[in-house]
């Protein structure tokens, strides 16, 4: 039986008052809360084995290593990488994703070559993508959709050719919630010898994972939105594409030897992980992926699943309420306007009330354009939520729809 209050037991975030009232936290999808394992970790690493990684031969550096790598096991563990050499240490997402534009676009797109994107992604797989386009001369095609926000996966096929060089899409839509049919995505481009990299931010926390069964080349996902540290991501590839990019920056631990006549790279993962890597939050991600391990993603993705229905026919009958993504398939994010208000209004006046949710474009321009809509407000959940906090939540919102109309 899942036990939501022993999973909240574990957030010691969640257990305080916010303008007087008990924290409802539906801002998950930017950034989940931490559970005391993760929180702990940290605290251990600093407290017994601060020390640089790699090349150091006292006690503390090794134990430091050992646990650096441990994550990056434990990492490839939880995607089905077929090595952990496959598993690269970035800052998040967003890095990842301008790692691979920056060194596989610039060593293998050439003019009037094709990236495919889709209408519904953050900009972090969007301006990337645009710069080495410009760089490189060639061309960002968008695979648009239909209202209830899902891919036109017809359209789609139609847009692939010899020309595609690489395809960037979300797995999950931050903004919509919509989940992407990705192993189709990745067939249709393999045909025609495309790449694809997934933005797997969104789905990362809610879902099993397995690279090698989605067939991607790429997978790129934050630790801060699944229950670990802000500042440490994964960029998951597959070898020999890894093998044949160039490094992303110099400097430290990226080489093997340095002359100033000229520098050899050291072998993947380390040849993209130039400096002082993020150790400490690196260490507390395996953490993180323990506690998703140890409380299930069929178990996370059963709970959430009920508190999006529930949520969904909560807030149904709102007046002037109108909900921006309803794709058969969703994941966790309950996005909405209410005509005639503006969702910032919405948001400060739910947070009066001690109820945490996000307003605004969620980092996708184009797609509240395509809505015609400046923004949305947007709640999202986590495994610690709870049908109780829905309720509280509609009740406010309810009052916030009428005192605003
Ligand atoms: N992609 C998606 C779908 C996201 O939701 C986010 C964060 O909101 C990002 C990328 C960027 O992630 P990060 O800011 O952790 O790099």
């Amino acid at each position: 039986m899942f036990d939501v209050e022993a999973i909240r037991r574990q957030f010691p975030i969640l257990h305080q008052q916010i303008n007087g009232k008990p924290l409802i936290y539906f801002d998950n999808a930017a950034t989940s809360q931490k559970p005391r394992q993760v929180l702990e970790a940290l605290m251990h690493y600093y407290t017994t084995m601060n020390a640089n990684v790699h090349r150091g031969i006292h006690t503390l550096a090794e134990k430091a290593t050992e646990a650096f790598e441990a994550t990056r096991e434990a990492v490839a563990k939880m995607i089905n990488a077929p090595s952990k050499e496959q598993v690269v240490f970035t800052r998040g997402t967003t890095e990842s994703i301008n790692l691979v534009a920056a060194t596989y676009g610039r060593a293998f797109l050439r003019q009037g070559e094709e990236i495919i994107i889709s209408a519904m992604e953050h900009h972090s797989n969007i301006v990337p993508w645009q710069m080495i386009c410009q760089e490189k001369g060639a061309v960002l095609k968008v695979i648009p959709i239909n209202q209830a926000g899902e891919l036109l996966l017809e359209e789609y096929e139609k847009m692939l050719s010899p020309r595609t060089r690489l395809v960037a899409v979300m797995h999950v839509s931050n903004a919509l919630g919509t989940v992407n049919p990705i192993a189709e995505i990745v067939r249709l481009a393999h045909q025609q010898g495309a790449v694809v990299l997934v933005d797997g931010a969104q789905a990362a926390p809610h879902y099993a994972i397995d690279v090698q069964a989605l067939d991607v080349d790429f997978y790129v996902f934050s630790a801060h939105k699944m229950y670990g540290p802000t500042g440490i991501g994964i960029l998951y590839g597959k070898r020999h594409l890894l093998e044949a990019m160039p490094p992303y920056m110099g400097g430290g631990e990226m080489i093997k030897e340095v002359t100033f006549q000229q520098t050899t790279y050291n072998d993947i993962p380390y040849k993209f992980e130039a400096g002082t890597p993020n150790i400490s939050d690196a260490v507390a991600m395996k953490a993180a992926v323990e506690f998703v391990q140890q409380t299930g993603f069929q178990t996370i993705a059963a709970h959430e699943s009920q508190l999006l229905a529930y949520a969904t026919q909560t807030i149904a009958d709102i007046d002037g309420i109108r909900i921006i993504g309803t794709a058969k398939e969703k994941a966790s994010v309950l996005s909405f306007v209410i005509d005639g208000v503006h969702p910032m209004d919405v948001g400060m006046l739910l947070d009066a009330k001690g109820i945490a949710v996000r307003t605004g474009h969620h980092c996708a321009m184009p797609l509240m354009n395509y809505f015609g809509i400046a923004g949305t407000v947007r709640a999202s959940f986590a495994v610690y939520n709870t049908k109780e906090e829905i309720d509280v939540f509609a009740k406010e919102l309810r009052k916030v729809a009428h005192a605003l109309r």
